[in-house]
């Protein structure tokens, strides 16, 4: 019998996806996924609100999170699967980086404001109270007034990390973000690492160093990532046994990425659920 899609990667608004956890578990549903991961950018606070929806459902929930590194000049996402929400090394780290991210949001708003009528309370009327901030809500705050048709508009344009408006948020190095995960008992995926463009992407060596972190997986099927790129990570996944995934990175209307659209083999979710230690998946 076929399974239903599994999906281990898509937001809510306790980050930048523009639906409640609970509606989130609703749209799930109604798109036919047999799991969906909760992985909102640095933050864990839709997990409780996610856990309940998902009763009486038939939906598995795989809670976790869209953890923000850096390497160098290059912003890196590592997935964390099934850790423990209140260890303290993590909790830390996310809530500095979700305080870095508040004041790098202002100062980008400040650098706009002298060229477009815009303000602070503008992107707060865009986020949920103590949702992680990015520049998806100032995109958002952008389009409310009229400076752009639409979130993607937004980024290709004002918020650009060309545009002079922008500047980056600090974050830890990849190889400590794995390192936190797997001292919470969870399950560390890389994010995309294939993307066009400015480079989201680590070179190869540093793929050692991660995988000698505690690195267990990679997300290949991604619609970001590109297919030479897809096809490298092939490789490197099979010389170092890692766990394959693929997933949507689904925000609801903040991007065109539907749920389901990539999608993760049943092993490969088995092996997760396997290496995991500080949670486990809510069979809803
Ligand atoms: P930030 O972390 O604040 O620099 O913003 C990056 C976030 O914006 C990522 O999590 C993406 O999900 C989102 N994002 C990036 N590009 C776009 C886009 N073209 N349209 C909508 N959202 C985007
Ligand atoms: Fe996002
Ligand atoms: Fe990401
Ligand atoms: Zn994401």
């Amino acid at each position: 019998m076929p399974h239903r899609p599994i999906d281990l990667h898509a937001h809510s608004s306790v980050s930048d996806g523009t639906e409640t956890p609970a509606e989130l578990v609703a749209a799930a549903v109604a798109a036919g996924l047999g799991t969906v991961a909760l992985t909102d950018h640095d933050s864990t606070a839709g997990w409780a609100e996610a856990t309940r929806a998902v009763v009486g459902t038939g939906l598995t929930l795989v809670p976790g999170m869209e953890l923000s590194t850096s390497l160098g000049m290059n912003s890196v996402h590592m997935l964390g699967y099934l850790f423990d929400p209140a260890d303290p090394g993590l909790v830390a780290e996310t809530a500095r980086l979700r305080e870095s991210r508040l004041h790098r949001a202002e100062r980008i708003v400040e650098r706009i404001a002298a060229d477009y009528d815009i303000s602070w309370a503008d992107v707060l009327a865009q986020s949920t109270n103590g949702a992680t901030l990015g520049r998806p809500h100032i995109a958002d705050a952008l389009v409310a007034r009229g400076f752009a048709p639409d979130r993607s508009a937004a980024f290709a344009g004002i918020l650009h990390w060309r545009s002079g408006y922008y500047e980056p948020h600090e974050a830890p190095s990849p190889m400590h973000g794995v390192r936190l995960i797997r001292e919470a008992g969870g399950v560390p995926v890389i994010a995309h690492p294939a993307t066009r463009g400015r480079s989201t992407n680590i070179p190869e060596r540093a793929f050692d160093e991660l995988v000698e972190a505690g690195l267990l997986g990679v997300e290949i099927a991604h619609r970001e990532n590109t297919a030479a790129g897809a096809e490298k990570l092939r490789q490197l996944a099979r010389r170092h046994d890692l766990i394959v995934t693929g997933s949507s990175d689904y925000h609801g209307e903040g991007k065109p990425n539907r749920l389901g659209e990539n999608s993760t083999e049943p092993d490969q979710l088995a092996r997760i659920v396997e290496a995991a230690t500080g949670w486990a998946p809510v069979r809803g």
